[in-house]
């Protein structure tokens, strides 16, 4: 029985700005009908060699058929097939997260290959060229009737049982007459066929036959010396494992002989995908032993903060039917993981001289999610330190550590950094008056991920990393003069601030960072920063609230008024709304929250009037 079915909606948008053709190259429909059918064959040889499913697998094979009378182009393959649910949620349905969003950005845009990319638009673009699609389909494995699948593009598609349907799935797209002012190609034609198998899908490892002939050279790319491998091909492959559409940044081979083989090919994308911070997003390099796909995404090839690195790795002594839980513990594994992580590390880091265009790109795309390494790996703090690159209050461009260092003041010995949400609000922030005011260069760094480590990394070429907004302040002055206020003077006062806010902070003293505020907040040494304390509760984690230092500027008129009306009359009742003023303006200059700010808008409302 036939039954008519609506798409997703999702996937009706999609396929309407497919007929609409929002991609000028069309000819890449057929790239991705081969590269499923690829897939589908290594998935059923997988189900074979690691399941035991019954299964010929002696003639893995693409068949492209075309009927210029006709005006139909039929790609066959014997591999994996779907059964009916399987064609319902695949076909039907876009399942992969934040489609919505990127579809509203592509209708914006219109002519967008990199927002399509990141789509894996793949089935759908056949309806760029036909106006109407049939997919016969039989999942291995599975006794009786296959499925057949049709529809033109619209919003519905129909679906009914087939019968005498062979292990496979056959797609036969009924071609929109050519139109070669809009790119739409005669796709029955041999020689255009042949022009995009060859362009687009040569290194696809079971051979494409069209009548008696194979079209492709199915050379495994990673094998073949770098010099006898055009950019083009290297670019058709990374789009067939990564299905991004836009071209890689850098290429990495690897090739390892000896006692354990492998044949590595790498690469480093040249944009970061949408889902790169989401944790069920797809990673990890795609195994092959001796030529043979065994799985998709296997992170155990490649740590997490290098995620974003595409690729293939072809082990030549692991057994063909490995499994996920054996490769976590294989030693080999973890030794060609090592070595991998060397290797893109060095890459990226012979940029940095080489091409600092590419490697600005690199870090820009990319360099959150590299800092997490510092977190995981404390064995390449080094390496990753020497590649990263922070904003600096010493420019608008990022800076390199090695750089900071080399421009560090005479007797100064440590990095200084401050952490905060935006460039403004660090640069703004009180802490930095006395830097800034000595020339202090102080690196200004505000990614989440930036709070976090920070304090698991100790140093970087023997020089400590300092936060400027914890700890006491000990600058050498330029012009050694004196301190003007002994603390002696203010002792009362700074005794009576921390009975008032005894609730807030847990010392008052006198500061040496403050050149222009009144006063300012800064952390122990040992505590954790206010940021990172909001961080775990936004995780669930509830801890004390840590209490800071408040630091007052003894040469501040506010301050100084402050200790002669304490001294003249240390009961005066403005007092200890002063000193909530005082506390309260500290924690708005460096971006914090008040705890309640209606009371503070009052007590200031209040104070106010009394000026006016
Ligand atoms: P993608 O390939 O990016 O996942 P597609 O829309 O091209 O997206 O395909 C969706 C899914 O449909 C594939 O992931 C695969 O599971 C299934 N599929 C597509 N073509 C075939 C095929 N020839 N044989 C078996 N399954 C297929």
């Amino acid at each position: 029985m036939m039954e008519t079915l609506e798409f997703q909606a999702e996937a009706r948008q999609l396929l309407q700005l497919m007929v609409h053709s929002i991609y000028s190259n069309k000819d890449i429909f057929l790239r991705e009908l081969i590269s499923n059918a690829s897939d589908a064959l290594d998935k059923l040889r997988l189900a074979k060699l690691q399941d035991g499913l019954e299964a010929d697998i002696s003639d893995l094979h693409i068949e492209i058929e075309a009927d210029p009378e006709a005006r139909t182009l039929t790609v066959r393959d014997n591999g994996i097939g779907m059964n009916r649910d399987e064609v319902i949620d695949l076909i039907g349905t876009i399942a992969k997260s934040g489609t919505a969003e990127l579809l509203s950005k592509l209708k914006e845009a219109k002519e967008s290959p990199e927002l399509i990319g990141q789509f894996g638009v793949g089935f759908y673009s056949t309806f760029m060229v036909a106006d109407k699609v049939t997919l016969v389909t039989h999942k291995a494995g599975t006794e009786g009737h296959g499925t057949r699948w049709e529809s033109d593009g619209g919003g519905t598609y129909t679906i009914e049982d087939a019968e005498d349907a062979p292990v496979g799935t056959t797609i036969t797209l009924h071609l929109r007459p050519k139109d070669e002012d809009d790119a739409l190609f005669d796709y029955a034609e041999d020689w255009k066929i042949r022009e995009i198998v060859k362009r687009y899908s040569d290194f696809i490892s079971f051979p494409i036959r069209k009548g008696e002939e194979t079209l492709n050279s199915q050379k495994a790319l990673w094998a073949r010396p770098r010099s006898e491998v055009t950019e083009e091909e290297y670019h058709q492959f990374y789009r067939h494992i990564s299905h991004d559409w836009s071209d890689p940044l850098e290429i990495i081979n690897m090739k390892a002989e000896g006692t354990f083989e492998y044949e590595a090919l790498l690469f480093i994308p040249s944009r970061a995908p949408h889902d790169l911070f989401q944790r069920d997003a797809r990673r990890g390099l795609q195994l092959y032993v001796k030529r043979v796909f065994i799985m998709d995404d296997s992170k155990e090839l490649i740590p997490d903060y290098l995620r974003f690195v595409k690729g293939v790795v072809d082990a030549a002594d692991l057994s063909l039917n490995i499994s996920r839980e054996i490769l976590q513990q294989d030693r080999h594994i973890q030794m060609i993981r090592r070595r991998l992580v060397k290797k893109v590390l060095s890459t990226i880091k012979d940029l940095m001289s080489s091409n600092p265009e590419k490697y600005a790109t690199f870090w820009r795309e990319f360099g959150r999610a590299v800092k997490e390494g510092l977190l995981s790996e404390p064995d390449n703090h080094k390496p990753i330190l020497e590649i990263s690159s922070f904003s600096s209050t010493a420019g608008t461009e990022p800076t390199t550590l090695a750089a900071y260092v080399e421009r560090m003041k005479d007797g100064q010995d440590e990095i200084y950094y401050l952490t905060g949400e935006t460039r403004s609000q660090v640069e703004n922030s009180p802490h930095m008056e006395a830097f800034q005011a000595q020339g202090y260069e102080v690196l200004i760094l505000t990614d989440p991920v930036d709070e976090i480590w920070v304090d698991a990394v100790p140093e970087f070429d023997g020089k400590k990393l300092r936060s400027i907004a914890r700890g006491s302040v000990d600058l050498k002055k330029d012009d050694a003069e004196p301190e003007k206020e002994p603390e002696g003077d203010f002792a009362p006062l700074l005794g009576f601030l921390k009975e008032k806010l005894d609730e807030q902070v847990k010392e008052v003293r006198l500061s040496h960072r403050l050149t222009t505020s009144a006063a300012c907040l800064v952390s122990d040494a040992d505590d954790i920063t206010p940021a990172l304390e909001k961080m775990y509760r936004a995780m669930g984690q509830d801890g004390p609230r840590v209490k800071r230092i408040l630091e007052l500027n003894p040469n501040h008129p506010l301050v100084s008024g402050l200790r002669s009306a304490h001294e003249g009359n240390a009961d005066e009742a403005s007092l200890p709304d002063t000193a909530e003023l005082l506390y309260g303006t500290a924690l708005l200059a460096e971006g914090g929250d008040l705890e309640d700010p209606a009371r503070f808008a009052k007590l200031l409302a209040d104070r106010l009037a009394k000026t006016v």
